[in-house]
């Protein structure tokens, strides 16, 4: 057995990737210490900053909350009910974010789909090939509506590392230009939207479970129904293949990614499209009627 580098007591948890044994009571507040630097280094946070977190009642959206919270920042949670009925993954996991919000004493917002006569994710998978590209437009609008009107000024999502390397990676694969330039883990706010943040960025899948694990958070275990989505999961298997060869490297390149884009200044710009209003219900957007409101249309057709 190794012993924790911080107390010397005996231990299972190695990070491979730091060469660091850690035990379960020590764990926790490493993780913290990590996410409070990269908030420092990306310059994502000020402790006056009003904060709303988009929880989905997983692992890495609770931890996220718990470690703003402990770190002493203004937070609150929004859940988004998707009205998703398999596995009663939408009912479950909306029961979980309340609970988890009453233990770490936290107020949270609650948007139903059905409520904003958007119906589900269900019915909109019906229409929508692409349902989480649908999907994640409706969590983008709602985050930004509520952010407006509730008078936070800036949004943080769960992204942990393993899902942005993977994302780095397919926009690589495709050489999505567009998408390079604006992958980063602070998006300044500007033309109606808030600033987004991902403080997880670093924060490896493996490390966010273990989180959870060692500080009892009790969260959704099963994975959106939606979430099978084959090309981005082989990619995730062959990364972390990679990753299990050589501890470290997705890191590595995650960082050298963000390092050159910040000595370059290439992450401030937002995008060169006009912004309008949506003729609709006003949002902020690039068209004439924005994505969530032409959803709508088409599902109430
Ligand atoms: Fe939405 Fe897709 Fe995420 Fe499910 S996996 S919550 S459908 S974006
Ligand atoms: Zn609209």
């Amino acid at each position: 057995m190794r012993k924790c580098k911080f107390c010397g007591k005996e231990t299972g948890i190695f990070l491979r990737e730091h060469r660091l044994a850690l035990c379960e009571d020590c764990y926790p507040g490493w993780i913290e210490k990590q996410v409070d630097r990269t908030i420092k280094k990306f310059n994502m946070l000020n402790k006056d900053d009003r904060l709303l977190v988009a929880v989905s009642g997983g692992k890495d959206s609770l931890s996220l909350w718990q470690i703003l919270k402990k770190l002493g920042y203004n937070v609150s949670g929004l859940y988004i009910d998707l009205g998703i009925k398999h596995n009663n993954y939408s009912e479950l996991s909306k029961e979980k974010v309340i609970n988890f919000s009453k233990k770490i004493d936290s107020s949270f917002y609650i948007i139903s789909l059905k409520d904003e006569g958007l119906d589900s994710i269900d019915r909109i998978s019906k229409i929508y090939r692409k349902t989480c590209s649908a999907c994640g437009a409706i969590k983008r609008y709602y985050m930004n509506k509520i952010s407006v009107k509730e008078g936070f000024n800036v949004i943080a999502t769960g992204h942990n590392m393993d899902d942005e390397v993977t994302t780095l990676f397919g926009n690589l694969i495709q050489w999505d230009e567009s998408y390079l330039d604006r992958q980063f883990p602070v998006m300044p706010s500007g033309d109606g939207f808030a600033k987004k943040v991902k403080p997880l960025v670093f924060i490896s899948e493996k490390q966010s479970a273990m989180y959870a694990l060692t500080t009892g958070i009790d969260y959704i275990m099963d994975e959106c129904p939606y979430s099978k989505h084959a090309t981005s999961i082989s990619y995730k298997e062959n990364l972390n293949m990679l990753e299990s060869k050589h501890p470290g490297i997705l890191r590595f390149f995650l960082n050298n990614f963000f390092n050159s884009k910040s000595k370059k200044g290439l992450q401030i710009e937002g995008s060169k499209l006009e912004i309008k209003e949506c003729k609709i219900c006003g949002a902020p957007t690039y068209l004439d009627i924005c994505k969530v409101c032409k959803i709508k249309e088409n599902i109430n057709r």
